[in-house]
């Protein structure tokens, strides 16, 4: 049994009393155990202000972006081991092991890219200056700066690995320490990339800390410099950011939640075409990728009432391929759900949605897991459920079931009545829209995008070089409105803005082009 320790205040820390235990949702089989209680999360958030802050403002941002670059590089170095304790510690097949860990990597070196040509600089300019006087001999410009206290990453169970890279990124580039703080039920990679960061002797001292479980009093001891960014559910996300302490010191907060995300498919796409291929390969990878445990993953599948026979039948075929099991046996395609309760969770979601719909595949019923022992590991089938009208289903506009579990509606065919429908999900991450017509994809775009942080179009230019509606890039934003928690993360530089102030300077234009170094970019 391994024990996750916590990294904090420059050393290694054990808690005290009854410790959580990890297990591998595959087997129900215990694998770590980690406890937080007693450690002195005051000290670990003054250790970052104090010792992590200063470290890492004395770096240029060219520097800080080397610094990502070998953290990119320290974790690829130990990249199968990380893999292993995804699967097994996640339920991830290895091919979600590596959407997860590679992701990580990946945007700790997309930022490292991003922040190489900022080169010497220390602040960042936010546009041009402005003349503030008739002959131009008073201007102004926006600097930004990085906040001078901590950033705390809470992260949810479903990427360990990702959602401390991501974040970490734009933290640390930006100039802000950092304490993550992973879901307790997979903290193990968490756990050992920051080990293997640490052992790499890398990290400049306090930039980078761990908090191994529970996160104690560590909120409380929040303040106007520092910075909360939390992903996991809406109801968690609306308790931290209704905190006493978070409201009354104007903490920074940051919401990345749950969403009900949309595919929608065009009138008269031929069901022959490359074009359909793609809208029923990405919807069912997003449906069953990591047991569609994905924030990004398909929810809700609008088609042209004339064709929701037909695609409920190409969809159910291709669901009902997907080997459900024990992610260490290799013929096993899905692995199980994470945890007991995520277990319980999609199980009542299931009967809600099929109580109010039609159940085409999968349900609620236990079911064992190929390869894995009779009776254990938390499994679920591909579940989809048809809705003959998308309108009186408020259900399936209302609950994440957060696995594999996604439902077909029919909708009328134009840019309208799926824009009013996908927002009945009140704010998504991402829609994808699967079309050729232009004015159909126009009218898509233009209607999608009040309420939807990213639009993916699917068109027969794009079936080869497309890698899905599920994956978020780094140079591109990832949040989205009202329930996906109206936040902001990622999106090339400016997804530093997080964890920078803005600061409006001016003065002779001479002195403010020495200080901006010439920069006319941010
Ligand atoms: P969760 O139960 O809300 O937990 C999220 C994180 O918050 C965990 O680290 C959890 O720690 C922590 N937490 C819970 N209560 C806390 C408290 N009182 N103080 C401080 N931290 C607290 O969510 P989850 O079950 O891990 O994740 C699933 C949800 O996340 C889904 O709804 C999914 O849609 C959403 N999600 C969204 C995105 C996105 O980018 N928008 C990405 C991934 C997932 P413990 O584990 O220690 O309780």
């Amino acid at each position: 049994m391994i024990t996750l320790k916590s990294f904090m205040s420059g050393n290694w820390q054990e808690g005290t009393g009854k410790p959580s235990v990890l297990v591998d949702p595959s087997t129900e089989e215990p694998i770590a155990e980690s406890s937080t209680e007693g450690l002195d999360f005051a000290a670990a958030v003054r250790y970052a202000r104090e010792v992590g802050g200063p470290a890492l403002r004395k770096l240029t941002l060219g520097e800080r972006a080397a610094l990502l670059k070998a953290m990119s590089k320290a974790l690829g170095a130990h990249r199968d081991e990380l893999l292993d304790m995804a699967m097994r510690n996640g339920g991830n097949t290895k091919s979600d092991a590596k959407f997860d860990v590679d992701g990580a990597s990946g945007t700790l070196g997309a930022y490292a890219y991003f922040g190489k040509g900022l080169g010497d600089a220390r602040l960042m300019p936010d546009g041009d200056a402005v003349p503030l006087s008739r002959d131009g001999d008073w201007v102004g410009r926006h600097a930004l700066v990085p906040k001078g206290g901590v950033a705390v990453l809470v992260n949810a169970f479903n990427f360990p690995a990702w959602g401390f890279g991501e974040k970490a990124a734009c933290a640390l580039l930006a100039g802000m320490p950092v304490i993550v703080k992973p879901a307790t039920s997979t903290a193990l990679v968490t756990w050992r990339m920051v080990e293997i960061l640490d052992q790499a002797g890398i990290l400049p001292e306090g930039s980078v800390q761990l908090v191994s479980g529970a996160p104690g009093d560590l909120l409380s001891h929040l303040g106007p410099q520092d910075v909360l960014a939390f992903t996991g559910s809406a109801d968690t996300g609306l308790h931290l950011r209704s905190m006493q302490e978070i409201l009354e010191r104007n903490v920074t907060v940051n919401i990345e939640a749950d969403s009900l995300n949309s595919a929608v498919l065009a009138p008269g796409v031929d069901p022959g075409s490359e074009l359909y291929e793609l809208f029923l390969k990405d919807v069912v990878r997003e449906t069953t990728q990591k047991t569609g445990q994905k924030c990004t993953a398909v929810r809700r599948i609008f088609v042209p009432t004339d064709a929701v026979e037909r695609v409920s039948a190409d969809l159910v075929a291709r669901l009902e391929e997907v080997v459900v099991g024990n992610t260490a046996d290799p013929s096993v395609t899905m692995g199980p759900v994470t945890t007991a309760r995520q277990l319980r969770d999609n199980r009542a979601g299931i009967d809600a949605l099929a109580a109010a719909g039609t159940l085409l595949l999968g349900g609620s019923e236990p079911i064992d897991g190929v390869g894995a022992p009779a009776g254990k590991g938390y499994y679920v089938r591909p579940t989809l459920v048809r809705f003959d009208s998308a309108r009186t289903a408020s259900v399936v506009h209302e609950r994440e079931v957060f696995g594999p579990v996604s439902s077909i509606l029919p909708y009328d065919g134009t840019p309208e009545d799926a824009a009013e429908l996908v927002a009945l999900g009140n704010g998504s991450l991402v829609a994808s829209a699967y079309g050729d017509d232009p004015e159909w994809l126009e009218g898509i775009v233009t209607r999608f995008a009040q309420w939807n942080g990213r639009i993916y179009l699917g068109s027969s230019g794009v079936t080869k070089a497309a890698l899905g509606s599920g994956l978020v890039m780094a140079g591109l934003l990832h949040g989205g409105p009202g329930r996906a928690g109206n936040g902001a993360e990622l999106g090339g530089l400016s997804g530093l803005r997080l964890y920078q102030r803005r600061s409006a300077v001016q003065g002779d234009p001479a002195v403010l082009a020495r200080i901006f170094g010439g920069r006319s970019d941010a």
